[in-house]
Protein backbone atom coordinates (compact mmCIF):
# COMPACT_ATOMS: atom_id res chain seq x y z
CA UNK A 1 0.00 0.00 0.00
CA UNK A 2 3.47 1.92 0.59
CA UNK A 3 3.47 3.42 -2.93
CA UNK A 4 -0.40 3.51 -3.90
CA UNK A 5 -1.84 6.60 -4.08
CA UNK A 6 -4.86 7.07 -1.38
CA UNK A 7 -7.81 9.53 -2.98
CA UNK A 8 -8.90 11.17 0.75
CA UNK A 9 -11.89 13.59 0.67
CA UNK A 10 -12.36 16.08 3.41
CA UNK A 11 -15.80 17.13 4.71
CA UNK A 12 -14.79 19.94 6.77
CA UNK A 13 -15.91 23.29 7.03
CA UNK A 14 -13.37 25.95 8.40
CA UNK A 15 -11.17 26.92 5.50
CA UNK A 16 -7.91 27.04 8.06
CA UNK A 17 -8.71 23.38 8.71
CA UNK A 18 -8.61 22.25 5.56
CA UNK A 19 -5.47 24.06 4.69
CA UNK A 20 -3.88 22.79 7.65
CA UNK A 21 -5.22 19.02 6.88
CA UNK A 22 -4.03 19.46 3.20
CA UNK A 23 -0.62 20.92 4.34
CA UNK A 24 -0.11 17.74 6.37
CA UNK A 25 -1.27 15.17 3.72
CA UNK A 26 0.85 16.93 0.89
CA UNK A 27 4.57 16.50 3.14
CA UNK A 28 3.56 13.25 3.92
CA UNK A 29 6.33 11.17 2.22
CA UNK A 30 5.15 7.99 3.58
CA UNK A 31 1.94 7.83 1.28
CA UNK A 32 1.10 9.68 -1.39
CA UNK A 33 -2.55 11.27 -1.09
CA UNK A 34 -4.52 13.05 -3.62
CA UNK A 35 -6.84 15.19 -1.41
CA UNK A 36 -10.55 16.55 -2.12
CA UNK A 37 -12.30 19.14 -0.34
CA UNK A 38 -15.97 19.97 0.39
CA UNK A 39 -18.00 21.96 3.02
CA UNK A 40 -21.09 20.22 3.27
CA UNK A 41 -22.10 16.68 3.66
CA UNK A 42 -24.54 16.71 0.83
CA UNK A 43 -21.96 17.55 -1.31
CA UNK A 44 -19.26 15.28 -0.15
CA UNK A 45 -21.77 11.80 -0.24
CA UNK A 46 -22.57 13.44 -4.16
CA UNK A 47 -18.80 13.07 -4.48
CA UNK A 48 -18.41 9.90 -3.20
CA UNK A 49 -21.13 8.45 -5.34
CA UNK A 50 -19.34 9.96 -8.26
CA UNK A 51 -16.12 8.51 -7.49
CA UNK A 52 -13.49 6.39 -6.07
CA UNK A 53 -12.56 7.22 -2.65
CA UNK A 54 -10.42 5.25 -0.02
CA UNK A 55 -11.38 7.24 3.27
CA UNK A 56 -13.24 9.98 4.15
CA UNK A 57 -11.77 12.58 6.92
CA UNK A 58 -14.93 13.91 8.51
CA UNK A 59 -15.98 17.03 10.45
CA UNK A 60 -18.77 16.84 12.65
CA UNK A 61 -20.00 20.18 12.98
CA UNK A 62 -20.97 21.00 9.34
CA UNK A 63 -23.58 23.90 7.92
CA UNK A 64 -25.88 20.63 6.90
CA UNK A 65 -25.72 18.42 10.22
CA UNK A 66 -23.91 18.33 13.42
CA UNK A 67 -22.81 15.87 16.18
CA UNK A 68 -23.00 12.31 15.63
CA UNK A 69 -25.36 12.02 13.18
CA UNK A 70 -23.04 13.53 10.61
CA UNK A 71 -21.16 10.75 10.91
CA UNK A 72 -24.03 7.97 11.27
CA UNK A 73 -26.11 9.90 8.14
CA UNK A 74 -22.65 9.46 6.29
CA UNK A 75 -22.09 6.00 7.62
CA UNK A 76 -25.23 4.87 6.30
CA UNK A 77 -24.91 6.02 2.79
CA UNK A 78 -21.62 4.53 2.17
CA UNK A 79 -21.10 1.98 4.91
CA UNK A 80 -17.91 0.17 2.41
CA UNK A 81 -15.72 3.74 2.84
CA UNK A 82 -13.22 3.89 6.01
CA UNK A 83 -13.85 7.38 7.85
CA UNK A 84 -12.04 9.00 10.64
CA UNK A 85 -13.92 11.56 12.06
CA UNK A 86 -11.18 15.01 12.88
CA UNK A 87 -13.07 16.90 16.04
CA UNK A 88 -12.24 20.19 17.12
CA UNK A 89 -13.71 19.14 20.49
CA UNK A 90 -11.73 17.10 22.89
CA UNK A 91 -14.55 14.71 23.87
CA UNK A 92 -14.07 11.23 24.56
CA UNK A 93 -17.42 10.20 24.89
CA UNK A 94 -18.13 11.09 21.69
CA UNK A 95 -15.12 9.82 20.54
CA UNK A 96 -15.99 5.86 22.19
CA UNK A 97 -19.70 6.27 20.75
CA UNK A 98 -18.36 6.69 16.82
CA UNK A 99 -15.89 4.04 17.09
CA UNK A 100 -18.62 2.04 18.07
CA UNK A 101 -20.72 2.97 15.54
CA UNK A 102 -18.52 2.33 13.14
CA UNK A 103 -15.61 5.27 12.40
CA UNK A 104 -12.64 3.90 12.10
CA UNK A 105 -10.49 6.52 13.79
CA UNK A 106 -11.29 9.64 16.44
CA UNK A 107 -8.87 12.42 16.10
CA UNK A 108 -9.07 15.68 18.05
CA UNK A 109 -7.88 18.64 15.72
CA UNK A 110 -5.48 20.55 18.25
CA UNK A 111 -3.32 16.84 18.66
CA UNK A 112 -3.37 16.58 15.01
CA UNK A 113 0.27 16.64 13.15
CA UNK A 114 0.88 14.98 9.69
CA UNK A 115 2.43 11.57 10.74
CA UNK A 116 -0.26 11.06 12.90
CA UNK A 117 -2.87 11.82 10.77
CA UNK A 118 -1.30 9.86 7.77
CA UNK A 119 -0.58 6.88 10.06
CA UNK A 120 -4.73 7.19 11.24
CA UNK A 121 -5.49 7.04 7.39
CA UNK A 122 -3.36 4.24 5.95
CA UNK A 123 -4.17 2.43 9.39
CA UNK A 124 -8.13 2.91 8.47
CA UNK A 125 -7.78 1.59 5.07
CA UNK A 126 -6.18 -0.92 6.35
CA UNK A 127 -8.68 -2.27 9.03
CA UNK A 128 -11.14 -1.72 7.28
CA UNK A 129 -10.28 -3.74 4.50
CA UNK A 130 -9.19 -6.68 6.60
CA UNK A 131 -12.85 -6.16 8.50
CA UNK A 132 -14.63 -6.23 5.08
CA UNK A 133 -12.78 -9.58 3.86
CA UNK A 134 -13.70 -10.94 7.28
CA UNK A 135 -17.80 -9.62 6.79
CA UNK A 136 -17.57 -11.02 3.28
CA UNK A 137 -16.31 -14.67 4.51
CA UNK A 138 -18.65 -14.61 6.87
CA UNK A 139 -21.62 -14.15 4.98
CA UNK A 140 -19.98 -17.01 2.69
CA UNK A 141 -19.89 -19.70 5.36
CA UNK A 142 -23.54 -18.53 6.24
CA UNK A 143 -24.62 -19.27 3.12
CA UNK A 144 -22.78 -22.24 2.75
CA UNK A 145 -23.92 -23.37 6.39
CA UNK A 146 -27.90 -22.89 4.83
CA UNK A 147 -27.57 -24.62 1.54
CA UNK A 148 -25.83 -27.56 3.81
CA UNK A 149 -28.32 -27.48 6.24
CA UNK A 150 -31.60 -27.53 3.66
CA UNK A 151 -29.89 -29.91 1.29
CA UNK A 152 -29.21 -32.62 4.07
CA UNK A 153 -33.03 -31.76 4.79
CA UNK A 154 -34.10 -32.16 1.30
CA UNK A 155 -31.95 -35.55 0.69
CA UNK A 156 -33.38 -36.81 3.85
CA UNK A 157 -37.05 -36.49 2.51
CA UNK A 158 -36.29 -37.60 -0.78
CA UNK A 159 -34.58 -40.57 0.46
CA UNK A 160 -37.63 -41.56 2.39
CA UNK A 161 -40.15 -40.31 0.05
CA UNK A 162 -38.24 -42.64 -2.78
CA UNK A 163 -39.00 -45.70 -0.20
CA UNK A 164 -42.74 -44.74 0.05
CA UNK A 165 -42.80 -44.08 -4.01
CA UNK A 166 -41.43 -47.51 -4.73
CA UNK A 167 -44.40 -49.26 -2.44
CA UNK A 168 -46.88 -46.90 -4.25
CA UNK A 169 -45.07 -47.38 -7.93
CA UNK A 170 -45.41 -51.60 -7.35
CA UNK A 171 -48.68 -51.74 -6.37
CA UNK A 172 -50.70 -49.65 -8.36
CA UNK A 173 -48.74 -51.78 -11.62
CA UNK A 174 -50.07 -55.22 -9.81
CA UNK A 175 -53.41 -53.17 -8.99
CA UNK A 176 -53.52 -52.79 -13.02
CA UNK A 177 -52.48 -56.14 -13.98
CA UNK A 178 -55.86 -57.41 -12.37
CA UNK A 179 -58.13 -54.55 -14.16
CA UNK A 180 -59.26 -54.93 -17.76
CA UNK A 181 -57.58 -52.40 -19.92
CA UNK A 182 -60.35 -50.40 -21.48
CA UNK A 183 -62.21 -49.87 -18.15
CA UNK A 184 -62.16 -46.69 -15.90
CA UNK A 185 -60.11 -47.91 -12.95
CA UNK A 186 -57.40 -49.08 -15.16
CA UNK A 187 -56.94 -45.43 -16.47
CA UNK A 188 -56.87 -44.08 -12.98
CA UNK A 189 -53.99 -46.22 -11.92
CA UNK A 190 -52.31 -45.00 -14.87
CA UNK A 191 -52.62 -41.32 -13.67
CA UNK A 192 -51.58 -42.94 -10.78
CA UNK A 193 -48.47 -44.34 -12.29
CA UNK A 194 -47.35 -40.91 -14.25
CA UNK A 195 -47.86 -38.98 -11.34
CA UNK A 196 -45.21 -41.27 -9.30
CA UNK A 197 -43.07 -41.14 -12.03
CA UNK A 198 -42.92 -37.66 -12.01
CA UNK A 199 -42.67 -37.81 -7.82
CA UNK A 200 -39.54 -40.08 -8.56
CA UNK A 201 -37.97 -37.66 -10.48
CA UNK A 202 -38.31 -34.58 -8.73
CA UNK A 203 -36.86 -36.13 -6.11
CA UNK A 204 -33.80 -37.61 -7.92
CA UNK A 205 -33.42 -34.13 -8.65
CA UNK A 206 -33.14 -33.66 -4.77
CA UNK A 207 -30.86 -36.36 -4.28
CA UNK A 208 -28.49 -34.62 -6.58
CA UNK A 209 -28.78 -31.78 -4.70
CA UNK A 210 -27.00 -33.10 -1.51
CA UNK A 211 -24.09 -35.52 -3.09
CA UNK A 212 -26.42 -38.25 -2.83
CA UNK A 213 -26.48 -39.66 -5.78
CA UNK A 214 -22.91 -40.93 -6.81
CA UNK A 215 -21.81 -39.69 -10.01
CA UNK A 216 -20.08 -41.66 -13.02
CA UNK A 217 -17.30 -39.11 -13.49
CA UNK A 218 -14.98 -39.34 -16.87
CA UNK A 219 -12.86 -37.05 -18.87
CA UNK A 220 -14.95 -35.33 -21.22
CA UNK A 221 -14.81 -32.25 -23.21
CA UNK A 222 -17.09 -29.25 -22.34
CA UNK A 223 -17.29 -27.59 -25.45
CA UNK A 224 -18.58 -31.22 -26.71
CA UNK A 225 -21.53 -31.08 -23.93
CA UNK A 226 -22.33 -27.78 -25.02
CA UNK A 227 -22.25 -28.28 -28.72
CA UNK A 228 -24.53 -31.16 -28.06
CA UNK A 229 -27.07 -29.38 -25.58
CA UNK A 230 -27.39 -26.43 -28.19
CA UNK A 231 -28.52 -28.82 -31.07
CA UNK A 232 -30.67 -30.89 -28.16
CA UNK A 233 -32.03 -27.93 -27.14
CA UNK A 234 -32.28 -25.51 -30.41
CA UNK A 235 -35.90 -26.63 -31.01
CA UNK A 236 -37.48 -25.76 -27.27
CA UNK A 237 -35.20 -22.66 -27.08
CA UNK A 238 -37.70 -21.20 -29.93
CA UNK A 239 -36.70 -18.89 -32.88
CA UNK A 240 -37.39 -15.76 -30.85
CA UNK A 241 -33.95 -16.35 -29.42
CA UNK A 242 -30.46 -16.61 -30.98
CA UNK A 243 -29.18 -19.07 -29.34
CA UNK A 244 -25.31 -19.72 -29.93
CA UNK A 245 -22.28 -21.03 -28.80
CA UNK A 246 -18.70 -19.34 -28.28
CA UNK A 247 -16.55 -21.82 -27.52
CA UNK A 248 -12.63 -21.48 -26.40
CA UNK A 249 -10.65 -24.10 -28.03
CA UNK A 250 -7.91 -24.63 -25.22
CA UNK A 251 -9.99 -25.45 -22.18
CA UNK A 252 -8.91 -28.82 -21.19
CA UNK A 253 -10.79 -31.51 -20.19
CA UNK A 254 -13.08 -32.04 -17.28
CA UNK A 255 -13.42 -35.22 -15.15
CA UNK A 256 -17.30 -34.99 -14.80
CA UNK A 257 -20.38 -37.01 -15.01
CA UNK A 258 -21.61 -36.24 -18.40
CA UNK A 259 -25.39 -36.47 -17.74
CA UNK A 260 -25.12 -34.37 -14.71
CA UNK A 261 -23.13 -31.74 -16.97
CA UNK A 262 -26.08 -32.42 -19.80
CA UNK A 263 -28.97 -32.39 -17.36
CA UNK A 264 -27.33 -29.08 -15.48
CA UNK A 265 -26.64 -26.85 -19.08
CA UNK A 266 -30.07 -27.74 -19.49
CA UNK A 267 -31.63 -26.18 -16.41
CA UNK A 268 -29.77 -23.34 -16.89
CA UNK A 269 -30.49 -22.88 -20.61
CA UNK A 270 -34.61 -23.40 -19.98
CA UNK A 271 -34.33 -20.86 -17.01
CA UNK A 272 -32.96 -18.40 -19.70
CA UNK A 273 -35.56 -19.12 -21.72
CA UNK A 274 -38.05 -18.24 -19.74
CA UNK A 275 -36.42 -14.83 -18.73
CA UNK A 276 -36.75 -13.84 -22.27
CA UNK A 277 -40.06 -14.61 -23.27
CA UNK A 278 -40.13 -12.05 -25.65
CA UNK A 279 -37.08 -12.96 -27.50
CA UNK A 280 -33.40 -11.93 -27.05
CA UNK A 281 -29.82 -13.92 -26.99
CA UNK A 282 -28.93 -16.55 -25.33
CA UNK A 283 -25.42 -17.16 -25.48
CA UNK A 284 -22.94 -20.12 -23.96
CA UNK A 285 -19.50 -19.79 -23.64
CA UNK A 286 -16.58 -21.56 -22.41
CA UNK A 287 -13.25 -20.51 -21.43
CA UNK A 288 -9.70 -21.51 -19.93
CA UNK A 289 -8.86 -19.59 -16.33
CA UNK A 290 -6.49 -19.63 -13.73
CA UNK A 291 -7.63 -19.59 -10.53
CA UNK A 292 -5.60 -18.05 -8.16
CA UNK A 293 -4.26 -18.86 -4.48
CA UNK A 294 -5.94 -15.03 -4.12
CA UNK A 295 -8.96 -15.67 -5.41
CA UNK A 296 -9.43 -19.18 -4.42
CA UNK A 297 -9.10 -17.80 -0.94
CA UNK A 298 -12.28 -16.14 -1.09
CA UNK A 299 -13.81 -19.38 -1.55
CA UNK A 300 -13.73 -21.92 1.14
CA UNK A 301 -13.13 -25.28 -0.91
CA UNK A 302 -11.89 -23.66 -3.94
CA UNK A 303 -8.61 -24.59 -5.09
CA UNK A 304 -6.18 -22.77 -6.74
CA UNK A 305 -5.48 -24.38 -10.19
CA UNK A 306 -6.48 -24.51 -13.89
CA UNK A 307 -10.28 -23.94 -14.58
CA UNK A 308 -12.84 -24.13 -17.43
CA UNK A 309 -15.62 -21.77 -16.97
CA UNK A 310 -18.83 -22.03 -18.55
CA UNK A 311 -20.97 -18.84 -18.77
CA UNK A 312 -24.51 -19.03 -19.19
CA UNK A 313 -25.44 -15.28 -20.69
CA UNK A 314 -29.05 -14.52 -21.37
CA UNK A 315 -30.53 -10.78 -22.39
CA UNK A 316 -33.60 -11.41 -20.57
CA UNK A 317 -35.71 -10.44 -17.11
CA UNK A 318 -32.63 -10.09 -14.73
CA UNK A 319 -33.15 -10.66 -11.44
CA UNK A 320 -32.86 -8.06 -8.02
CA UNK A 321 -30.43 -8.64 -5.66
CA UNK A 322 -33.05 -10.26 -3.29
CA UNK A 323 -33.66 -13.16 -5.95
CA UNK A 324 -29.74 -13.55 -6.91
CA UNK A 325 -29.72 -14.24 -3.43
CA UNK A 326 -31.96 -17.31 -2.99
CA UNK A 327 -31.85 -18.82 -6.15
CA UNK A 328 -29.85 -21.59 -5.38
CA UNK A 329 -32.19 -22.67 -2.53
CA UNK A 330 -34.72 -26.22 -3.34
CA UNK A 331 -37.91 -24.83 -3.97
CA UNK A 332 -37.04 -21.46 -4.05
CA UNK A 333 -39.41 -19.62 -7.57
CA UNK A 334 -40.69 -16.74 -8.57
CA UNK A 335 -42.14 -18.92 -11.33
CA UNK A 336 -46.35 -19.50 -11.34
CA UNK A 337 -47.82 -22.32 -9.86
CA UNK A 338 -47.33 -25.43 -12.03
CA UNK A 339 -44.48 -23.46 -13.97
CA UNK A 340 -41.52 -24.03 -12.17
CA UNK A 341 -40.76 -26.19 -9.53
CA UNK A 342 -37.38 -24.61 -8.00
CA UNK A 343 -35.32 -27.11 -8.31
CA UNK A 344 -33.45 -26.29 -11.47
CA UNK A 345 -30.54 -24.34 -9.79
CA UNK A 346 -30.89 -26.39 -6.82
CA UNK A 347 -29.53 -29.57 -9.12
CA UNK A 348 -27.15 -27.37 -10.72
CA UNK A 349 -25.83 -26.26 -7.64
CA UNK A 350 -25.10 -29.73 -6.44
CA UNK A 351 -23.63 -31.14 -9.22
CA UNK A 352 -21.23 -28.18 -9.48
CA UNK A 353 -20.11 -29.00 -6.19
CA UNK A 354 -20.03 -33.00 -6.78
CA UNK A 355 -17.53 -31.78 -9.56
CA UNK A 356 -15.56 -29.37 -6.92
CA UNK A 357 -16.54 -26.62 -8.58
CA UNK A 358 -18.15 -22.91 -8.19
CA UNK A 359 -21.33 -21.22 -9.71
CA UNK A 360 -21.92 -17.85 -9.07
CA UNK A 361 -24.42 -15.33 -10.78
CA UNK A 362 -24.24 -11.94 -12.09
CA UNK A 363 -27.64 -10.06 -12.60
CA UNK A 364 -29.19 -6.72 -12.82
CA UNK A 365 -32.89 -6.31 -13.69
CA UNK A 366 -33.33 -5.90 -16.95
CA UNK A 367 -30.02 -6.42 -18.17
CA UNK A 368 -30.11 -9.53 -18.39
CA UNK A 369 -28.30 -12.54 -16.13
CA UNK A 370 -24.88 -14.74 -16.60
CA UNK A 371 -24.49 -17.65 -14.64
CA UNK A 372 -20.72 -18.72 -14.58
CA UNK A 373 -19.61 -22.60 -14.06
CA UNK A 374 -16.28 -23.21 -12.99
CA UNK A 375 -14.82 -26.87 -13.28
CA UNK A 376 -11.49 -27.84 -12.55
CA UNK A 377 -9.73 -28.95 -16.12
CA UNK A 378 -8.20 -32.49 -15.19
CA UNK A 379 -5.00 -33.77 -15.71
CA UNK A 380 -6.63 -37.52 -15.93
CA UNK A 381 -4.78 -39.60 -13.96
CA UNK A 382 -4.71 -43.49 -15.62
CA UNK A 383 -5.76 -45.43 -12.88
CA UNK A 384 -9.24 -43.38 -12.57
CA UNK A 385 -10.37 -43.69 -15.86
CA UNK A 386 -12.90 -46.55 -16.15
CA UNK A 387 -11.15 -49.77 -16.35
CA UNK A 388 -12.41 -51.29 -19.40
CA UNK A 389 -9.03 -53.10 -20.72
CA UNK A 390 -7.48 -55.68 -19.12
CA UNK A 391 -8.97 -58.90 -17.31
CA UNK A 392 -10.11 -60.31 -20.31
CA UNK A 393 -12.00 -62.61 -17.84
CA UNK A 394 -14.15 -65.57 -19.16
CA UNK A 395 -17.04 -67.63 -18.17
CA UNK A 396 -15.33 -68.32 -14.63
CA UNK A 397 -15.27 -64.63 -13.39
CA UNK A 398 -12.92 -65.12 -10.43
CA UNK A 399 -13.11 -65.49 -6.50
CA UNK A 400 -15.37 -61.82 -4.97
CA UNK A 401 -13.86 -61.00 -1.91
CA UNK A 402 -16.87 -59.84 0.58
CA UNK A 403 -15.79 -57.56 3.32
CA UNK A 404 -18.75 -56.43 5.22
CA UNK A 405 -19.32 -57.00 9.27
CA UNK A 406 -23.20 -56.89 9.39
CA UNK A 407 -23.65 -60.72 9.06
CA UNK A 408 -27.45 -60.52 7.80
CA UNK A 409 -26.17 -58.48 4.57
CA UNK A 410 -22.74 -59.97 4.10
CA UNK A 411 -25.07 -63.60 3.73
CA UNK A 412 -27.20 -61.91 1.32
CA UNK A 413 -24.13 -60.27 -0.73
CA UNK A 414 -22.56 -63.76 -0.93
CA UNK A 415 -26.09 -65.59 -1.96
CA UNK A 416 -26.72 -63.03 -4.54
CA UNK A 417 -23.23 -63.68 -6.72
CA UNK A 418 -23.05 -67.70 -6.00
CA UNK A 419 -26.50 -67.20 -7.44
CA UNK A 420 -25.05 -65.49 -10.23
CA UNK A 421 -22.02 -68.34 -10.64
CA UNK A 422 -19.45 -66.37 -8.57
CA UNK A 423 -17.01 -68.18 -6.36
CA UNK A 424 -17.09 -65.73 -3.18
CA UNK A 425 -14.54 -65.89 -0.15
CA UNK A 426 -15.85 -63.53 3.17
CA UNK A 427 -14.61 -61.07 5.78
CA UNK A 428 -16.07 -59.54 8.62
CA UNK A 429 -13.80 -56.47 9.00
CA UNK A 430 -10.88 -54.93 7.38
CA UNK A 431 -7.98 -56.38 8.90
CA UNK A 432 -9.79 -59.84 7.81
CA UNK A 433 -10.58 -58.65 4.35
CA UNK A 434 -6.35 -58.39 4.44
CA UNK A 435 -5.74 -61.72 5.49
CA UNK A 436 -8.09 -63.14 3.59
CA UNK A 437 -7.08 -61.56 0.73
CA UNK A 438 -3.27 -62.65 0.91
CA UNK A 439 -4.51 -66.70 1.69
CA UNK A 440 -6.17 -65.73 -2.10
CA UNK A 441 -4.02 -63.11 -3.62
CA UNK A 442 -3.68 -65.08 -6.67
CA UNK A 443 -7.50 -66.15 -7.73
CA UNK A 444 -9.22 -62.74 -6.07
CA UNK A 445 -10.74 -60.80 -8.85
CA UNK A 446 -12.63 -58.04 -7.13
CA UNK A 447 -13.13 -57.07 -4.36
CA UNK A 448 -16.33 -55.56 -2.37
CA UNK A 449 -15.62 -53.61 0.45
CA UNK A 450 -17.92 -52.04 2.98
CA UNK A 451 -16.74 -48.34 3.69
CA UNK A 452 -17.67 -48.23 7.33
CA UNK A 453 -16.17 -51.73 9.42
CA UNK A 454 -14.58 -52.05 12.48
CA UNK A 455 -10.61 -52.52 12.59
CA UNK A 456 -10.03 -51.10 9.36
CA UNK A 457 -12.41 -49.14 7.45
CA UNK A 458 -12.86 -50.46 3.66
CA UNK A 459 -10.49 -47.44 2.13
CA UNK A 460 -7.67 -48.17 4.04
CA UNK A 461 -7.75 -51.92 3.41
CA UNK A 462 -8.34 -51.38 0.11
CA UNK A 463 -5.19 -49.68 0.18
CA UNK A 464 -3.02 -52.35 1.69
CA UNK A 465 -5.25 -54.80 -0.76
CA UNK A 466 -3.71 -52.66 -3.69
CA UNK A 467 0.29 -52.84 -2.30
CA UNK A 468 -0.11 -56.43 -2.76
CA UNK A 469 -2.10 -56.44 -6.28
CA UNK A 470 -1.82 -52.95 -7.95
CA UNK A 471 -4.48 -53.88 -10.39
CA UNK A 472 -7.19 -54.74 -8.49
CA UNK A 473 -10.94 -54.21 -8.95
CA UNK A 474 -12.63 -53.12 -6.27
CA UNK A 475 -16.27 -51.94 -5.50
CA UNK A 476 -17.15 -49.97 -2.06
CA UNK A 477 -20.48 -50.51 -0.73
CA UNK A 478 -22.06 -47.87 1.38
CA UNK A 479 -24.56 -47.38 4.13
CA UNK A 480 -26.77 -44.25 3.74
CA UNK A 481 -25.78 -41.80 5.82
CA UNK A 482 -26.30 -38.07 5.11
CA UNK A 483 -23.32 -36.54 7.28
CA UNK A 484 -20.63 -39.05 5.49
CA UNK A 485 -18.26 -37.33 3.25
CA UNK A 486 -17.03 -41.34 2.13
CA UNK A 487 -19.36 -42.05 -0.89
CA UNK A 488 -18.55 -38.72 -1.97
CA UNK A 489 -14.70 -38.59 -1.43
CA UNK A 490 -14.66 -42.39 -3.16
CA UNK A 491 -17.07 -41.66 -5.99
CA UNK A 492 -14.67 -38.51 -6.53
CA UNK A 493 -11.69 -40.67 -7.04
CA UNK A 494 -13.68 -42.75 -9.73
CA UNK A 495 -14.79 -45.52 -7.52
CA UNK A 496 -17.41 -48.13 -8.40
CA UNK A 497 -19.96 -47.56 -4.92
CA UNK A 498 -22.89 -49.30 -4.69
CA UNK A 499 -25.95 -47.91 -2.43
CA UNK A 500 -26.91 -50.35 0.65
CA UNK A 501 -29.88 -51.34 0.20
CA UNK A 502 -29.70 -52.45 -3.11
CA UNK A 503 -31.20 -54.92 -5.13
CA UNK A 504 -29.73 -57.90 -6.94
CA UNK A 505 -29.89 -56.60 -10.12
CA UNK A 506 -27.24 -53.76 -9.54
CA UNK A 507 -24.67 -55.76 -7.26
CA UNK A 508 -24.51 -58.33 -10.35
CA UNK A 509 -24.00 -55.19 -13.27
CA UNK A 510 -21.94 -53.63 -10.58
CA UNK A 511 -19.51 -56.39 -10.25
CA UNK A 512 -19.63 -57.39 -14.33
CA UNK A 513 -18.98 -53.84 -15.43
CA UNK A 514 -16.06 -53.77 -13.19
CA UNK A 515 -14.56 -57.32 -14.19
CA UNK A 516 -15.17 -56.05 -18.51
CA UNK A 517 -17.56 -59.60 -18.05
CA UNK A 518 -21.16 -59.04 -20.13
P1 LIG B 1 -37.58 -22.73 -11.57
O1 LIG B 1 -37.02 -22.50 -12.93
O2 LIG B 1 -38.39 -23.98 -11.49
O3 LIG B 1 -38.29 -21.55 -11.00
P2 LIG B 1 -34.83 -22.74 -10.75
O4 LIG B 1 -34.15 -23.28 -9.56
O5 LIG B 1 -34.36 -23.21 -12.08
O6 LIG B 1 -36.37 -23.03 -10.57
O7 LIG B 1 -34.74 -21.16 -10.73
C1 LIG B 1 -35.13 -20.46 -9.55
C2 LIG B 1 -35.49 -19.02 -9.86
O8 LIG B 1 -34.31 -18.31 -10.25
C3 LIG B 1 -36.44 -18.81 -11.01
O9 LIG B 1 -37.79 -18.96 -10.60
C4 LIG B 1 -36.12 -17.39 -11.44
O10 LIG B 1 -36.75 -16.45 -10.59
C5 LIG B 1 -34.65 -17.27 -11.15
N1 LIG B 1 -33.83 -17.42 -12.36
C6 LIG B 1 -33.08 -18.49 -12.68
N2 LIG B 1 -32.42 -18.28 -13.84
C7 LIG B 1 -32.76 -17.05 -14.27
C8 LIG B 1 -32.40 -16.25 -15.43
N3 LIG B 1 -31.56 -16.70 -16.37
N4 LIG B 1 -32.94 -15.01 -15.51
C9 LIG B 1 -33.79 -14.54 -14.57
N5 LIG B 1 -34.16 -15.25 -13.47
C10 LIG B 1 -33.66 -16.48 -13.31
MG1 LIG C 1 -35.56 -23.71 -13.80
Amino acid sequence: MENDQLHVIVIEDNPGDVDLVRQMLDASVTTAFEVQCVDRLSDGLARIERQAVDCVLLDLTLPDSTGLDTFTKLHQAVPMIPTVILSGIDDEATAVRAVAVGAQDFLFKHELNGPLLSRAIRYAVGRHAVEQTLREKEEQLRQSQKMEAVGSLAAGIAHEFNNLMQAIQGHTTFAMDGVPKDEQPYRDLQVVLSATKRAANLTRQLLHFNRKETCRKEPLNPNDAVREIIELLSPVIGEEIRFEADLDDSVGAVFADGTMLHQALMNLCLNARDAMPSGGRLTVRTEATMISEQQAEAHPEFEPGRYVCILITDTGCGMPPEVTQRIFEPFFTTKEVGQGTGLGLAMVYGVVQQHDGLIDVISEPGSGTTLRIYLPVHGVPSDVCRQATGQEAGSKAGLVLVAEDDEMVRKILVRILQTAGFLTVEAADGEEAIGVFQQHAKDIAIVLLDVVMPKRDGRSAYDRIREMNPGIKAIFCTGYDPRSNEAHDLAKEGFALIQKPCTPEVLLATVRKQLGTP
